[in-house]
């Protein structure tokens, strides 16, 4: 395809912009990638303008953007979907959604949630100590949620409890039966009435990754059994109207709406047969799951969802309204813990691409030698072979280059052929698959699916300036899609193939999974670079805000990147401004968390250096600049300086 067929739409279908963005980023008709923060087109921002002011402020890449408008907008949207499904179905209880602290933690992220969602009681769910700590001082609505899930040791319990005493609304909910017992205690002791959850063990099988979070094997939850017995222990104690709320959490990113059907006819009937056994919960609390269409397939595999925000909350208020009318029961107010749905939107992390890491020496000489070994001769006939590749013989083409490529491995460790020799087999090898896999990518001819994967074999991988261990720890770990897009030059064909690598020293280091045209692509299309452009074409990897911003570790000490907050503002002439810098984790940071104590290595280093000065092996003033030097690297960034 020639740079004239190029087209916006064409880059829309490969990028899936629209699909996986909800709204808030797109494309422009310079070519350039927007944001929209508040989902509105009069927000449109582009963002590489964000990273030019970036950089005027002395941002370097990679960073972290947060769009504060996006997580904002967010809390709105499902508060209002929900309200809306609840007027239009008159069911009468109200929805009181909490946001999941450990989704991302960040205290700015929580402030700006709870301020965003204040108006409609929007609370917090807390699943540690820690984050009850959090909680309890950042949540101070009185009408709103604050939902204590996770394992609790007294000192949990009685934070709880001290909540209570400050009159908020706070809800132990129950995982395990034990947990009771100490409650009753500790609440007889500090004399306050504790607010009381259930959360129940559902018997439908979780889907997707998370699948072991409900079902028999589930590590959370009460039994049947134990819900009836823990009633009946409440009561013994009268302490039975505690009982408030009904909860269950059946994984997270539910790809198939199915599952979420299953869950709300089984926990509504549980709410319904407890309100029926007397006791008057007011709650019902459905966890979180609320998907994210990370590929932009629309689909139920486990990158996607096959839903939307609207169709979750109908099956939520229909199908509660719907079993309670039938059991003869009030409607309860419904309660979601939403984490990833609410904040996977509103940040990126922004990249430059450094380097590319190519399969082969295009320039590498190949020309006949004196004394060559025949193998080499004979790679090179079958290059001039698959300069008439056809379909008649592109198989044996190809079988031959395997061949002799094999050979020539075995011929060198043998000692048969040198250095020179391997280096050109070698190279005419990649260049006669090139020429394969070019020719089967226009071919109309069927083509075997073991030339498929010849794409990824031969691709290059595109260096980017940063760690997927800090930065998008879920594609490590369960092969998590997550969008990547070049923000500049998307009027432009995108011509290189490529993987992903980033600049840790371990091989798992990479992105390999990617949006494809036909579901996943090993490769994802980028443009090319010119020599002397590297570090000047930035990528962009987007719905990193749910448990990427908070989960990464310090592999290789690679430590938290540079972060901005971005609000949009109507009246600024770019539209946007920063409204705050937080400064990634210096090399000295890093470090300090290891043991290391870097003033002392300084020192140490100082002391090496002047040894060598006095020996006379380092002149003075060079001495000094080594250890200024030193001193400066320890302070800067730890991420590659491009
Ligand atoms: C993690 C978690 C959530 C958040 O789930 P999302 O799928 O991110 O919405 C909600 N509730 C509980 C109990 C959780 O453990």
């Amino acid at each position: 395809m020639s740079n004239n067929d190029w087209t916006l739409d064409k880059a829309e279908e490969t990028y899936r912009v629209k699909n996986w963005s909800d709204g808030y980023f797109g494309i422009n008709a310079n070519g350039n990638l927007t944001v929209l923060p508040t989902s509105k087109k009069k927000s449109e921002i582009e963002i590489v303008k964000v990273v030019e002011e970036m950089k005027s402020q002395g941002v370097k890449l990679p960073a972290v953007i947060r769009f504060h408008d996006i997580l904002r907008s967010q809390v709105k949207k499902i508060n209002r979907t929900f309200r809306n499904t609840i007027d239009e179905a008159e069911y009468e209880g109200r929805y009181l959604g909490v946001y999941p602290v450990k989704v991302n933690q960040m205290r700015e992220v929580v402030e700006e949630i709870i301020d965003a969602g204040s108006s409609y009681d929007y609370g917090l769910e807390a699943g540690s100590k820690s984050e009850l700590l959090a909680a309890l001082v950042y949540n101070e609505n009185p009408n709103s949620l604050t939902i204590l899930n996770g394992y609790k040791d007294e000192d949990y319990l009685r934070l709880a409890l001290l909540g209570r005493k400050l009159d908020r609304k706070i809800i132990i909910v129950i995982e395990k039966f034990s947990e009771l017992k100490n409650i009753l205690r500790l609440s007889e002791e500090m004399n306050v009435t504790p607010l009381i959850g259930l959360r129940g063990k559902m018997s439908v099988p979780g889907k997707g990754r998370w699948a072991n979070s409900s079902g028999d094997k589930a590590k959370f939850g009460l039994t049947t059994a134990e819900i009836l017995n823990a009633v009946k222990l409440m009561e013994e104690h009268d302490l039975k109207s505690s009982i408030k709320l009904f909860h269950y959490h059946i994984g997270s990113q539910i790809s198939d709406i199915r599952t979420f059907k299953d869950a709300i006819n089984e926990g509504g009937r549980i709410y319904a047969k407890l309100y029926q056994m007397g006791c008057k919960l007011e709650y019902f609390d459905a966890g979180g799951g609320l998907g994210i269409d990370y590929d932009g397939s629309k689909s139920s595999n486990d990158s996607s969802r096959n839903y939307n925000l609207s169709d979750y909350a109908e099956d939520l208020v229909y199908g509660l309204k719907q079993i309670c009318d039938i059991e003869s029961v009030p409607h309860p107010n419904i309660v979601t813990e939403s984490g990833r749905a609410i904040t996977a939107h509103h940040s990126c992390v922004i990249t430059n691409v450094i380097d590319k890491i190519d399969r082969y020496q295009s320039s590498f000489n190949t020309k006949k030698s004196t004394g060559e070994h025949i193998m080499v001769e004979n790679m090179r006939d079958l290059e001039t072979e698959a300069c008439k590749i056809s379909k008649e013989n592109f198989q044996t083409i190809f079988n031959e280059a395997v061949q002799l490529k094999s050979e020539c491995l075995n011929a060198f460790k043998l000692g048969v052929i040198g250095l020179d020799e391997r280096a050109k087999m070698e190279t005419i090898h990649w260049r006669i698959m090139e020429k394969i896999m070019k020719w089967a990518d226009v071919s109309e001819s069927f083509v075997p699916e073991e030339f498929k994967s010849l794409n990824e074999d031969i691709a290059p991988q595109y260096l980017c300036n940063f760690s997927v261990f800090q930065s998008a720890a879920d594609h490590w770990a369960i092969d998590q899609i997550l969008p990547l897009v070049p923000i500049t030059r998307l009027n432009e064909e995108p011509t290189v193939q490529c993987g992903i690598a980033d600049i840790t020293c371990d091989s798992d280091g990479k992105i390999d999974r990617f949006i494809g045209p036909e579901g996943h692509n090993k490769t994802v299309p980028l443009h090319e670079i010119k020599e002397g452009d590297e570090g000047k074409y930035i990528v962009g990897l987007f719905l990193t805000g749910a448990y990427q911003d908070v989960m990464g570790d310090n592999h290789n000490l690679f430590g938290r990147l540079n972060e901005v907050h971005v609000f949009s503002d109507a009246d600024d002439p770019q539209g946007f401004y920063i409204e705050e810098i937080i400064k990634g984790n210096s090399s000295s940071q890093v470090l300090t968390t290891m043991q290391y104590n870097p003033e002392y290595m300084a020192q140490s280093l100082k002391k090496l250096i002047n040894k060598e000065v006095v020996r006379g092996k380092i002149a003075p003033r060079i001495g000094v600049k080594l250890v200024d030097f030193y001193e400066d690297c320890l302070a800067d960034y730890t991420y590659l300086n491009w």
